[in-house]
């Protein structure tokens, strides 16, 4: 019976003060059987502790189980682990209000719990070596380190408290690609998180209603896939010899010279000299297209309608005909 009596007391307790000293939490149960606390940061944050008593409870320490929609499974059996340790520590205590407030305040201090999933996705099935990741928590950020043969990116990302509510921050601390190449990997990774938490301006009626979405799982598929651990060893579309030189320092920066690296729209690569000779050859209806997937080619600096190509190309031919027919003369 004075088990039993300690475990009213607590339950007593837990009546009273519960939902002040825990923050965020709300008593669901509070029966001998069970006690069923919700807490709640942010409502991708939040899970539901289950606590029951052992017949020498408080000389044992409680069973937790903990059940979440937004957190990843993973996550809370890790934390599940770590409370049943801490439990242990208040033997033959109260034991229910330390532990939720151990819980709290495992959330509060790791704000990553968000993205578990994405995270063990970038560990598990894109990290290879030479790749590093490191976890901030303090600053809510992650460091990725990604290595395509010389060449590097480095990113920072920051998971904000509403995530992924909130749009996940993304910069780029360091790299070694050519400086385009660089602005329009990043560009794209902005823009993925953007279209994550912001509705399309112009709406498909079809479309089931927008919801925000986290980001960082296809931003990470893009950087690994389709930028660092792909351009190194592309060739150029049109020539098929290696594009990005093998030592990054050789880059050409001149954008005009014919070694310098073009990426066009779809996301293939040119020598500046290949390209352009094939931007300024027909046929030209329909634009051209890209020597590789035969997407429509979109460059900035070859941003001339087909027509104006035609009529370019027809007058160059037209001045080398009259050359030629100089040079037929002189002979
Ligand atoms: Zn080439
Ligand atoms: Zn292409």
């Amino acid at each position: 019976m004075a088990e039993k009596s300690f475990l009213e007391a607590e339950l007593e307790d837990l009546r009273t003060r519960c939902e002040r000293v825990v923050e965020g939490s709300k008593l669901i149960a509070c029966v001998p059987q069970v006690v069923q606390v919700k807490i709640t940061r942010t409502s991708f944050k939040e899970l539901t502790a289950h606590f029951q008593f052992g017949p020498d409870y408080p000389a044992s320490p409680l069973v937790i189980e903990l059940k979440s929609k937004p957190l990843d499974f993973k996550l809370l059996q890790g934390l599940e682990k770590i409370c049943h340790e801490e439990a242990t520590k208040y033997l033959n205590k109260q034991q229910v209000i330390p532990l939720l407030q151990f819980i709290r305040k495992f959330i509060d201090e790791n704000p990553l719990c968000v993205c578990r999933g994405e995270l063990a996705h970038i560990q598990q099935n894109l990290l290879q070596e030479g790749d590093t990741i490191k976890l901030k928590q303090k600053s809510s950020q992650i460091h990725l380190m990604v290595r395509g043969g010389p060449y590097f990116i480095k990113m920072c990302f920051t998971v904000p408290d509403y995530y992924p509510l909130e749009k996940l921050g993304v910069e780029c601390a360091d790299h070694n690609f050519p400086e385009l190449f660089k602005q329009n990997f990043i560009g794209h990774c902005v823009e993925i998180a953007r279209k994550s938490v912001e509705p399309p301006i112009r709406k498909n009626p079809k479309a089931p209603p927008f919801e925000p979405k986290p980001s960082l799982k296809a931003i990470a598929d893009f950087l690994f896939t389709d930028c660092v651990k792909r351009y190194y060893k592309e060739p150029c579309a049109a020539c098929k010899a290696h594009a990005l030189p093998p030592d990054p320092k050789d880059i050409v920066k001149e954008p005009r010279a014919d070694n310098h690296i073009e990426r066009v729209y779809c996301g293939h690569i040119y020598h500046h000299k290949c390209l352009d000779t094939y931007m300024k050859t027909p046929p030209f209806t329909g634009g051209k297209k890209c020597l590789s997937c035969s997407n429509r080619i979109y460059h900035e600096k070859w941003s001339i309608t087909p027509e104006v190509a035609e009529a370019r190309w027809a007058h160059k031919q037209a001045k080398d005909r009259e050359l030629d027919e100089v040079i037929d003369f002189l002979k």
